[in-house]
């Protein structure tokens, strides 16, 4: 077996526990180039994908490498460099991409920034499934569950209750469960809140109130987009706290998705809140650097259109608050060069993307920069915030940490619970909820983590 039969084999192994877009993404432009002593080179486009590699992917590499390779291989070296294929490469490439045009130019239709929005029989983008969401830190947690609930509705999380920031995935998310539960049954019912209070009043109104009962009480899968709108009204929350209660009954699967947690919606009643407390609560949060560059180059793919690297490096590094700017901003920038029929540079894009290029000034804390600012202020040795020991006065410094690393970095529970000695997320979230409850109350702590606020300022 030579090199390249080598890692195709190992692609191979790999490709079935990976979506298709982070597959493609992370493992695109990949190749062996050399096998000596027990020893491989695998070598990588860039330094963002030589990161992630060793740090996602080694052990599912270093497993199917063993399970594939003749000889036993004991060390991995990931190495940035770029193939260039030989001229005859070249030649065969170019002709299979006129095949491949020629042949599929009439069923694959243009792909470009302007495309109009499929929805399908459920009233579901089709764009928004699992095969194109990419998964990173701030969505992993989110992503887990509702793979789980897809592939176990009504038994695995019921209700499912997931909540972020504007465009941060969630809608993408609900619409995938439904896709795929979708394949299964035909009774998916997809709503913003929006719809559903509109719906409910109209019935009310035209003496239609039952049929309106037998269409969400009849579903085998019930999303509701953005539950937050349903704050103050009552009649809405009275129906739906029914409507809830008979598909949960029979283990219907419910989803919701909310920009906030159950409990700091105002106005929302409190048996439905206990009611979405049943199953399981899970937040998206901003995406780090490797998941903004991953989705910005798996959305280029989608579109068909190529970026050089340093131009969606540069893109990923200063459109930071959410994917839907990050979106906003490739679709911008596309428009922009097709139109002028020129090619995306760093210059050219700058301009474009002004006012959504987030200032270096407000470069986000890490979290060291934080586990450093407390330590110094209480007077303690970070180690200790990290470390296992349950005394008072290190509890308290380290829930504080925990709640900036939320608040100030809007870093995932999951992350931070491993940042600080590998706790467990709900350590965090309860550390999270505790502080903040009681720094309403307590002046003390509110000074604290004012003081604290203080000194990160003057580190970014
Ligand atoms: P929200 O409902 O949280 O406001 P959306 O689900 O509408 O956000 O997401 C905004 C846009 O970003 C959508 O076009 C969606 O497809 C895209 N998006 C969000 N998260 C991801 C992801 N992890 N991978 C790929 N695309 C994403
Ligand atoms: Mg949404």
């Amino acid at each position: 077996m030579n090199n390249d039969q080598l890692w195709q084999a190992v692609l191979g192994e790999i490709e079935l526990s990976l979506s298709k877009a982070n597959f493609t993404t992370w493992f695109k432009n990949t190749f062996i180039n050399s096998t000596e002593d027990n020893k491989v080179v695998i070598c990588v486009p860039n330094t963002f994908t030589k990161a992630w590699l060793e740090k996602k992917y080694h052990e599912q590499i270093a497993k199917a490498l063993n399970n594939v390779s003749e000889q036993e291989i004991k060390e991995i070296i990931y190495k940035v460099e770029t193939k260039k294929p030989s001229n005859t490469e070249n030649l065969l490439n170019s002709v299979k991409r006129v095949e491949k045009e020629t042949e599929n130019s009439q069923d694959v239709p243009e792909t470009k920034s302007n495309e109009p929005l499929i929805i399908n029989q459920f009233g579901l983008n089709s764009k928004y499934t699992f095969e194109n969401f990419i998964v990173g830190k701030g969505n992993e947690l989110a992503h887990a569950a509702c793979q789980a609930v897809a592939s176990n509705p009504g038994k695995a999380y019921n209700p499912l209750f997931i909540y972020g920031g504007v465009g941060l995935g969630k809608t993408h998310l609900l619409q995938a469960i439904g896709h795929e539960i979708g394949k299964r049954t035909n009774k998916v019912m997809y709503v913003t809140c929006e719809k559903f209070t509109n719906d409910y009043i109209q019935s009310v109104k035209s003496g239609q109130a039952k049929t309106f009962k037998e269409k969400y009480r009849n579903a085998d899968l019930l999303l509701i987009d953005d539950i937050q709108f349903m704050a103050g009204k009552d009649g809405t929350q009275e129906e739906f706290f029914h409507t809830f209660n008979e598909l949960h009954q029979t283990d219907k699967q419910i989803i919701i998705t909310s920009d906030r947690p159950p409990k700091s919606i105002p106005a929302l009643e409190k048996r439905l809140i206990s009611r979405f407390e049943w199953g399981m609560i899970t937040d998206v949060v901003q995406p780090d650097i490797e998941t903004r560059v991953a989705i910005l180059d798996s959305k280029c793919r989608e579109k068909n259109y190529s970026l050089d690297s340093d131009v969606l490096y540069f893109v990923a590094n200063n459109v930071q608050n959410n994917i839907r700017e990050l979106e906003g901003a490739l679709n911008r920038l596309i428009a922009f060069h097709e139109f002028n029929n020129t090619t995306p540079t760093i210059d050219s894009v700058k301009g474009i993307l002004n006012n959504l290029i987030t200032s270096a000034k407000s470069k986000s804390l890490t979290s060291k920069n934080i586990i450093e600012a407390v330590s110094e202020y209480f007077d303690i040795d970070s180690k200790d915030i990290i470390g296992k020991s349950r005394k008072k006065e290190l509890v308290y410094p380290r829930q504080i940490t925990m709640f900036l690393m939320r608040q100030e970095s809007n870093t995932s529970y999951p992350t931070i619970g491993q940042e600080l000695g590998g706790r467990d997320h709900t350590t965090a979230m309860h550390a999270f909820n505790k502080i903040q409850k009681e720094k309403k109350e307590n002046e003390k702590i509110d000074q604290d983590i004012e003081s604290i606020k203080q000194k990160l300022k003057s580190i970014c």
